[in-house]
């Protein structure tokens, strides 16, 4: 195909966080497209219920903070990105406060007014900077509204990044299908930042949005970048439970067992206390284990999440959001009735290997985020640090990003071949399905050896009728994701069943003990 190119100087991939974080950053140095699957603002930012994590309280310092994280991490976190992290979050935080992000404070007894601080599950200090219950809408609208006022910003609705455009181990830029138009389009740009964010979807339950299919992790492995650690997959363990079909399941957010919320099973029993001596409060995966247990156990199909320890006013007042979206979309008055929950798949701690600059493996390829796996997290995330990982990584990313000047060669020959044979949808969804079906049920929460190798084989076989099936047909968005999802179910297993061992987010009960020699990264090139 040849025609129609669309060149600048920093091609930006996704419109959340990190995406929007980096292009401010670089706006003052050059064109930036910013191309984004949907309406821009429909990222996993948006949805982001708590708020982000920062050393500032009285009580805190960085190095209490590193001590949590990598405390999470069960050994295998990068300790150079987790020490980079917490020092330089708290000062880049306080950059968003200028750039008209309001986090919610309050008043002390002396007329003081301080940040409101949060305290979740595994952190041992009040740290969570939040804006209501709403922080990440709020950060996405107020980085939106200043991406606005940049002229050399130029924002892509409805564009989707299809593959990566690599020549002699440089990236270049992008195919992308612009959706409205159903064309594919190169994007040609000196510096390529993958800020694609996570992809739950691939699982049956998953908090995200319809958006998170995984396609950075997909085109950037395809393109033969270094993947990492992506059995790490946290499932928060207090999503609505619900009978209908819904595109992602509610979030409860942690801050709410945080006020004191307990879980309870249907026989109203609080049953926490017996897996954790922190109970409610323990770190995600222990929670997420618990249930899963207890469900399984009790032949059961959700679990109860009880606030009236949390009292009316607090509900009402610390959590407005949550109280008018269970009672407007599920009819659960929240200050009365306890919340059906289950576990759902929430975050990805692995993905695209990068250092702590964001550079991955390929040259002019950077990215940050949920896509990227700085090891920050190791072997699992504590809660609110994504956004602060994401901040922190996508501004050092542009640093170096600025720094990069390799000019795009001249006479770059472009040429992407697209099928022309017709598809039904019912092909696609019923694979989309089967994706989700067989993650969820072969490589969930708890692992044995046998279900992900029976895994590894359905996916397989999936993913090269998929591969095969993409390169005979029209390109459009549902054909996209299902390869990303593919890839991504694909990828995750393969790392779940290298890792003989049991850390962190990786519970294989063939092998119930972490193990010395694991005390690394699984590493996919
Ligand atoms: C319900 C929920 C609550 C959460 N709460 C918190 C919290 O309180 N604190 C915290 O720290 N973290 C939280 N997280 C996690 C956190 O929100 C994410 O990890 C973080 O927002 C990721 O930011 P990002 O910029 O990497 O990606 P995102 O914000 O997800 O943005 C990804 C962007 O990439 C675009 N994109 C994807 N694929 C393509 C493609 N092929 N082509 C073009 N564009 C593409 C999307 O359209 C989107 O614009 C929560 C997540 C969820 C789902």
């Amino acid at each position: 195909m040849e025609g129609e190119r669309i060149e600048g100087d920093f091609l930006v991939i996704g419109s959340g966080l990190a995406g929007l974080n980096f292009a401010l950053r670089v706006a003052d140095a050059g064109k930036v497209l910013v191309i984004t699957k949907k309406e821009r603002s429909e990222t996993n930012t948006n949805y982001a219920q708590a708020g982000i994590a920062a050393a500032i309280g009285e009580d805190d310092s960085p190095s209490i903070h590193f001590q949590d994280t990598v405390r999470a991490g069960c050994g295998i976190s990068n300790e150079e990105a987790v020490r980079i992290m917490v020092e330089e979050g708290p000062s880049l935080v306080m950059r968003l406060v200028e750039l008209g992000v309001e986090f919610t404070k309050k008043k002390l007894p002396d007329g003081r007014e301080v940040w409101d601080l949060w305290k979740e599950g595994g952190h041992s200090r009040r740290r969570i900077l939040h804006a209501g219950d709403f922080t990440g809408q709020h950060i996405e609208r107020v980085l939106i509204e200043r991406a606005k006022e940049k002229e050399n910003i130029k924002v892509f609705e409805d564009f989707i990044a299809v593959e990566l455009i690599v020549e002699d181990g440089r990236c270049l830029g992008a195919w992308v299908f612009d959706e409205k138009r159903r064309k594919i389009i190169p994007f040609i740009a000196r510096v390529v930042f993958l800020a694609t964010g996570g992809g739950a979807q691939v699982y049956l339950h998953s908090t995200n949005p319809s958006i998170a299919t995984g396609d950075g992790i997909s085109i950037a492995w395809r393109a033969g970048a270094l993947i990492a650690n992506l059995e790490f997959v946290q499932f928060h363990p207090t999503s609505v439970y619900s009978r209908e079909k819904r595109e992602r399941n509610f979030l409860i957010s942690e801050a709410v067992r945080g006020e004191g919320a307990v879980l309870l099973n249907l026989s109203g029993e609080r049953f926490m206390e017996k897996y954790d001596e922190r109970k409610e409060l323990a770190p995600r995966d222990v929670v997420a284990r618990a249930i899963d247990k207890e469900l399984k156990e009790r032949g059961e199909e959700y679990v109860l999440l009880d606030l009236s320890p949390v009292g009316e006013k607090k509900i009402k007042e610390k959590f407005p959001n949550i109280y008018r979206h269970l009672l407007e979309n599920y009819g659960i008055d929240i200050t009365r009735n306890p919340i059906p929950v289950v576990p759902a798949a929430h975050y990805l701690c692995g993905g695209v290997k990068t250092d702590v600059n964001g550079r991955t493996s390929i040259r002019g390829l950077y990215a940050a985020g949920e896509v990227a796996c700085t090891g920050v997290h190791g072997a699992n995330r504590l809660a609110s640090n994504s956004l602060l990982e994401a901040l922190v990584f996508s501004d050092r990313a542009a640093r170096d990003a600025l720094e990069f000047d390799e000019p795009v060669p001249l006479g770059l020959r472009l040429r992407f071949r697209e099928g022309k044979e017709s598809i039904e949808r019912i092909v696609l969804v019923h694979m989309r399905e089967r994706i989700k079906k067989t993650m969820c049920d072969l490589v969930g929460i708890v692992r044995n050896d046998y279900r992900l190798s029976r895994a590894l084989r359905i996916l397989r076989l999936l993913n090269e009728e998929i591969s095969e099936m993409f390169s005979r047909v029209p390109v459009s968005r549902d054909t996209i994701e299902l390869r990303s999802l593919s890839d991504l179910a694909y990828l995750i297993t393969l790392c779940a069943s290298m890792r003989k061992e049991s850390r962190g987010l990786h519970y294989n009960t063939d092998h119930p003990e972490p193990r010395k020699e694991w005390e690394r990264e699984t590493v996919i090139g």
